[in-house]
């Protein structure tokens, strides 16, 4: 009898029972992939009052999603989701798993990889098949692009960020299979969700900013640091980082760009004091018009930007800040 090929997983994300735009991007690469493999698509959502989203996901590419629909699975559960995975994954043997690079699945992911005995690559910014269709896992390092492979054991496991990938064209004419899964008995879970309290992000959101002003190591301290965020209020633009900037506890790790960070695609991004790493690169996707301020003029962002400004931030944002204060005073008595 024929054996049919592994398939390719997705582990799916959603809060409020709304499935998260990172993982129709992940089904869309699935797709691709399980096609050159010539296997099917099945993805694994867990959650409680869940109606018509295993058809999207389908519409999306998926060819069977396992679905797990109970109370206990309402928000995501560390030992409960680990065990209905690993139990599944056992089972069905898939070749490849994805998740997305969110609270959940950068949780979850190490947890699933440990309990199967598997490798683990975190943050990839690219997933092709290389030889013997061995998944290539591309993350930026030593100032190029890492292939990491995972050739012996299975599922050969990865995380990636949203907006990595394109979100494909959903066709509601597709069909697929949804399994229900059954929760175990025997999991006796620890941890116990008494409340959820969602907190308000402030101001323009990362994602979708139209204007993103990010800053760096050389805004030299928290005054400097307000500096930068003054100028992204006054352009009604989103603020994000680098790593340094969290690391000084300038900005939160929610506000970081890059390959462990937000991916961004705006009609503008300005970097200030930051020095152009492809770790934080790679992030900015598609961004129209780039601007570089730094005060080294050999500084490699100069090589990545349409404009660079060659100075100290600290001197020049302010001069900045006031020349378009003046600007829009004038635009508004005209
Ligand atoms: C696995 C891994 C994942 C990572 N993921 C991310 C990620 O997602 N996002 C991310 O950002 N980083 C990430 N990093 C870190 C990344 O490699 C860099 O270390 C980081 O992006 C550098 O930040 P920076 O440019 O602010 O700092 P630096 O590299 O220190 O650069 C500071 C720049 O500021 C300039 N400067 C100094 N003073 C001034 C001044 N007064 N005015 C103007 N310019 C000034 C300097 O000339 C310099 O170019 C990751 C690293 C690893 C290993």
């Amino acid at each position: 009898m024929e054996q049919t090929p592994a398939p390719v997983w997705v582990i799916a994300d959603q809060i409020d029972c709304r499935v998260l735009s990172v993982t129709f991007q992940l089904i869309g690469q699935a797709r691709k992939l399980a096609d050159e493999l010539q296997t099917s698509v099945e993805a694994v959502l867990l959650g409680d009052n869940i109606h018509d989203q295993p058809q999207e996901l389908i519409a999306a590419g998926a060819d069977r999603v396992y679905l797990g629909n109970a109370p206990e699975l309402s928000f995501y559960h560390p030992a409960l989701y680990t065990e209905l995975i690993v139990r599944l994954a056992r089972e069905r043997q898939p070749a490849i798993m994805l998740l997305g690079s969110t609270s959940m699945g950068r949780e979850l992911a190490p947890q699933v990889a440990a309990r199967l005995k598997t490798g683990l690559t975190a943050h990839c910014i690219d997933l092709v098949l290389g030889e013997n269709q061995v998944l290539e896992q591309r993350i930026p390092a030593y100032g190029g692009l890492l292939s990491i492979i995972c050739p012996e054991k299975r599922p050969q496991m990865a995380t990636i960020a949203s907006g990595v990938f394109p979100r494909p064209a959903m066709n509601a004419d597709r069909t697929g299979e949804v399994v229900q899964l059954k929760i175990p008995d025997d999991v006796a879970p620890r941890i116990e969700t008494l409340e959820v309290v969602r907190e308000e992000s402030e101001g323009v959101p990362l994602e979708s900013a139209p204007v993103v002003v990010a800053g760096g190591a050389g805004a030299g301290d928290p005054a400097g640091w307000q500096q930068i965020d003054d100028l992204a209020r006054l352009l009604n633009a989103a603020l994000g980082c680098t790593r340094p900037a969290v690391d000084e506890g300038w900005s939160d790790l929610e506000t970081m760009i890059g390959q462990s960070g937000k991916m961004v695609s705006p009609e503008c991004y300005i970097g200030v004091g930051l020095s152009g790493e492809l770790q934080h690169m790679v992030g900015i996707v598609g961004a129209q018009i780039m601007v570089a301020v730094n005060i080294d003029e050999k500084s490699p962002v100069f090589e990545q930007v349409d404009f660079g400004i060659v100075d100290d931030c600290r001197e020049f944002i302010p001069v900045l800040i006031e020349k378009i204060k003046e600007y829009k005073e004038r635009q508004v008595t005209c």
